[in-house]
């Protein structure tokens, strides 16, 4: 009989054990004592406290929302037609080349034809010799660049200068890095009647104070997403006097460098007297060539400076991909050797751009929007606020007012913005609240397909 107890207890025992283990890899909701000790277990893996508040990504929730509606999707920032064949070509050859080698690792700072000729075209850009393997870093994109230089030069409590609006992902690379973002905002100088990128601009006084002993560095963008802006000569050289002033970095990202629209002119911060020494500039294969998806990009400066950034790289990414890297360097041969050419990519593009962009313009315009022209990249800011009676924006729970609008756009007239609050900091996004970011680098008929969705509604 007790033995028959002790058969049963054990029967049910092991069914209990079962059932709670097997409760606890599918939803972990029972709260058998094994639970408790699983979920507190678990709980060890939060996110640590440097990388908390930086859980929220636009480009995440945005692609998410996109490939939910399918909405025409002017929303993040890549072209929807073919790249230019010269690279894709080049890449198809590399793929069948007879170098084995090709398909392997390559050097983990750079794959040699890629920093050779990164090197010369960018000596011939600022007037300088560039050695390519100390003073060129290929990374996996911008992001990657930044990303290393923002970690390899921040020690904690160091203060970053950004300008608002800013491209998302510096502020959460300071603050994961240990640094602290201080912020200074671009503001319209007017806000009707034409208003271009030009007309967007930061306050001196403003500027000047934020510098401090604490600071480590500035962060610029130009050509500037999502504004546009062509940072001037002038306001150049108030940053690079202040950046000399106070012995600071400055981060330049020109990923949009050759999409610049007539008159204006790319000015690259390096070139400015004594600037060489304290700038680390990025670039990006994606913009350069119209290939975002491969991810390929790069950084440039003084020798002492980049050795930050190669020991983040040789120890996080160690090296890039060698094919692709051997097809953007085609790529950049080719066209070193038309530069004076129009049909030089460099030109080109934004010859291509110009047209849409104007398009684009029109069209917003047309629906009642202001938009900002920009000077260079492919983005457009546009105000919509004299369109708001059109949004029923309480069906949407975001606290900023243009997440409500482009996501209420994207589910019910089925065209996708970003919203621009995502560039700035916690205390300025009221600033860029009746804003929305439109890209143009989309073919002409998805274009009037858009100017068509945004008439239907405006019109209603
Ligand atoms: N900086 C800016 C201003 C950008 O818009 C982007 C997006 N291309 C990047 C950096 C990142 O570039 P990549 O895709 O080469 O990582
Ligand atoms: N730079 C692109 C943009 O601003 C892409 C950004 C991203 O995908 N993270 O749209």
């Amino acid at each position: 009989m007790s033995v028959m107890r002790g058969a049963t207890v054990l029967l049910v025992l092991s069914m209990l054990t079962r059932v709670c283990f097997s409760a606890t890899s599918k939803t972990a909701s029972f709260g058998t004592v094994k639970n408790i000790r699983s979920i507190t277990k678990m709980s060890k893996f939060d996110l640590p406290d440097r990388l908390k508040g930086n859980d929220k990504s636009v480009w995440v929730e945005y692609i998410q929302l996109a490939l939910q509606y399918k909405p025409l999707n002017l929303g993040q920032g890549f072209p929807d037609y073919y790249a230019p064949e010269n690279v894709t070509n080049a890449l198809a050859a590399v793929a069948k080349n007879d170098n084995p080698l090709l398909q392997q690792y390559t050097r983990g700072f750079g794959h040699p034809r890629l920093v050779n000729v990164i090197a010369k075209f960018y000596s011939k850009l600022i007037n300088r010799d560039l050695d390519p393997n100390k003073e060129v870093l290929v990374t996996s994109g911008a992001y990657e660049a930044l990303y290393a230089t923002l970690q390899g030069h921040t020690n904690p409590g160091d203060e970053w200068i950004i300008i608002e609006p800013f491209f998302d992902c510096y502020e959460p690379m300071v603050q994961t890095a240990g640094g602290i973002p201080r912020y200074i905002a671009l503001k319209p100088k007017s806000t009707s009647g034409t208003v271009t990128s030009g007309d967007w601009v930061f306050d001196r006084k403003e500027m000047e104070s934020l510098f401090n002993e604490k600071t480590k560095g500035i962060i610029l963008n130009t050509p500037h997403n999502p504004i546009g802006k062509v940072f001037t000569l002038d306001e150049l050289q108030f940053i690079a006097n202040l950046a000399k002033k106070w012995n600071v970095l400055v981060v330049s990202d020109e990923v949009y460098e050759h999409i610049v629209y007539e008159p204006y002119k790319h000015i690259r911060i390096a070139t400015l007297p004594d600037m060489y020494e304290r700038t680390i500039t990025i670039g990006s294969a994606g913009k350069t060539f119209s290939v975002t998806g491969w991810k390929i990009g790069w950084a440039y400066g003084p020798a002492n400076l980049l050795r930050n950034l190669q020991v983040i790289h040789q120890n996080s990414v160690y090296t890039c991909s060698t094919p692709i890297q051997e097809a953007i360097a085609i790529g950049f041969e080719l066209e070193m050797e038309r530069l004076q050419q129009p049909e030089c990519y460099f030109r080109s593009l934004a010859m291509e751009l110009l047209p849409k962009r104007d398009y684009m313009a029109k069209f917003l315009r047309e629906v009642g929007m202001i938009p900002t022209i920009p000077e260079g990249g492919y983005f457009m800011l546009a105000n919509w606020s004299a369109l708001e009676n059109k949004v029923r924006l309480n069906e949407e729970s975001d606290e900023n007012k243009d997440y409500r609008f482009t996501k209420w756009m994207t589910k019910n007239v089925g065209l996708q913005g970003i919203p621009p609050t995502a560039f700035y900091g916690p205390e300025h996004k009221t600033l860029a609240e009746d804003y929305v970011r439109y890209c143009f680098i989309k073919k002409d008929e998805n274009l009037k397909a858009a100017a068509d969705l945004l008439k239907k509604w405006a019109s209603k």
